[in-house]
């Protein structure tokens, strides 16, 4: 293979110290880190470009602030991982400095300020430029970085991955390594996966993704023996605004995603009724209205609520959504009183705002629980005109079940034992969260280290043996 984008095989690299399936976040950080130990890595990348949603992300390398708050927020996420994620959130911050690209110094958040609504900690990085310098260093290594490449299978040798069979643009190669790892995002981008895990009802939710994570690592761990997850319906995402006509595009993704808006707001159902609590995470908004009958909402807020989103500082782009969403096309309201907002979206099929947002005032004023679904956080009256209301969808960014892995990366067998030569890292790598979110890069950068450090300890786990081509 050649390091030229869409590169095909040639003869003399195709035995290596490492295979990577996926050059996003996870992939890339497991490659170039092995690589910069010396291993000749070849990464194998499906789509024309590297990067993934990697280079399509805001570039907040954030988790939770400690590894209590971790275990309090995700409950149902694997002790062992989310403890992980934590505890390497420093070295990842520290190994991507290592490499060269811009990275802001450390910021604690407060709950107020943090995207999740928890304590976190935060360092913004030059993601697009990091990505490229882990190139470079795969590379200058005598490594490649070949594009638009399909893994056919993976090749095994007495129950251990011992390598991947490749086809690109010059033909079908056999690959052979002691370790593959496998990093291909997740399978948010197939329908009939969704289908079968996430639920019938996230068939046809928008993606809010590289469009390449189609269940590729899945399929291919499974093919080998691999476990899955025992939480396999997770996923993270956003509610974004409905209907859009031309599509979710990248450009679309952080400007049009409500992290900010949605758990200060109130979301209404089509009878006027609550059915979250918004206040415990954006993501959390996305999942429940999606288990609406047509998986749409009604989200109403205020003036103040509207400002601070637009004005809030952190990892996320700072744009006034409602006239964004105005501008593309979907349904938004903007009036002086909560009456003439309930008259508007009455054309839209929803009724009863103005007696849910008197109901929620009173309870907030009165400072009672007498809310059905309860409102934990974010009790603020919603009384500063203009008041609005936007009609809301759900988008998936990544998912949360897929391959057990062991907190090495390695993928663990339908025996709990690890498969010989396979890793995981990134979202492939599954299990962290469930319900819950604490940080996608962090996560894969974290299981991308964890990867590297299992190659480099055990070189020859699956013995390499001379190449072939098919
Ligand atoms: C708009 C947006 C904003 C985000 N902002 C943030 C943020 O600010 N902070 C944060 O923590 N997280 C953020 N995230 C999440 C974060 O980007 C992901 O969690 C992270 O990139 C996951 O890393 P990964 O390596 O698992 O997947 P990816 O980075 O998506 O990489 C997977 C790669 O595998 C490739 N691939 C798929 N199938 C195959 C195959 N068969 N063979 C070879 N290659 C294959 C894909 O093309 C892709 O390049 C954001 C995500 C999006 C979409």
């Amino acid at each position: 293979m050649t390091n030229r984008d869409g590169g095909g095989p040639s003869a003399d690299l195709l035995e290596a110290d490492l295979i990577v399936i996926g050059a996003g976040m996870g992939g890339m950080t497991a490659a170039a880190r092995c690589a910069a130990a010396g291993s000749k890595v070849v990464v194998i990348e499906k789509a024309p470009a590297i990067g993934g949603s990697a280079v399509l992300s805001g570039g907040g390398l954030w988790t939770a602030g400690d590894v209590e708050t971790m275990r309090r927020i995700n409950p149902m996420g694997d002790p062992g991982l989310g403890e992980l994620v934590v505890s390497t959130w420093a070295e990842v911050a520290d190994w991507i400095a290592s490499t060269g690209v811009e990275i802001e110094e450390k910021r604690e958040l407060d709950a107020g300020s943090a995207p999740g609504g928890f304590p976190a900690v935060i360092r913004k990085f030059d993601v697009i430029g990091y990505i490229g310098r882990c190139r470079t260093i795969v590379e200058s290594a005598g490594g490649v970085v070949a594009t638009g490449a399909t893994v056919l299978r993976l090749s095994t040798r007495q129950g251990a991955v011992v390598g991947a069979v490749v086809r690109d643009r010059d033909g079908v190669a056999e690959l052979r390594a002691p370790h593959t790892v496998l990093a291909t995002g997740g399978f948010q981008g197939d329908r009939e996966l969704r289908r079968e895990f996430l639920g019938s009802f996230t068939a046809d939710v928008l993606v809010r993704s590289n469009p390449y994570s189609t269940g590729d690592g899945l399929r291919l761990g499974r093919s080998v023996g691999a476990a899955l997850t025992p939480n396999l319906d997770g996923w993270y995402g956003h509610t974004v605004p409905y209907p859009l006509a031309g599509g979710l595009e990248p450009k679309d993704y952080i400007r049009f995603a409500q992290f900010g808006l949605s758990p200060h707001s109130l979301l209404l159902n089509r009878a006027g009724q609550r059915f979250v609590d918004e206040s415990a995470g954006y993501y959390r908004n996305a999942q429940a209205v999606c288990r609406q009958p047509d998986q749409r909402a009604l989200l109403v807020f205020d003036e103040t609520v509207r400002a601070a989103d637009t004005n809030r500082r952190g990892a996320v782009e700072q744009v006034d959504r409602p006239r964004e969403a105005e501008l593309a096309g979907a349904h938004v309201v903007r009036e002086a009183t909560w009456r003439e907002v309930e008259a508007r979206v009455a054309a839209w099929g929803y009724r009863g705002v103005d007696a849910a947002v008197k109901q929620f005032n009173a309870a907030v004023i009165a400072g009672n629980d007498r809310l059905g679904p309860a409102r934990a956080g974010n009790r603020r009256v919603l009384v500063r005109p203009p008041f609005y209301a936007m009609e809301v969808q759900p988008a998936i960014t990544f998912t949360h079940g897929g391959l057990r892995v062991d907190r090495w990366a390695r993928v663990l067998g339908t025996d709990g034992e690890p498969i010989t030569g396979l890793l995981a890292a990134g979202v492939d790598a599954a299990g962290t969260y469930h319900v819950a979110y604490a940080g996608g890069l962090a996560m894969s950068g974290a299981l991308g280290l964890a990867a590297a450090g299992s190659a480099l300890a055990d070189p020859t786990a699956a013995a390499a043996v001379a190449l072939s081509h098919c």
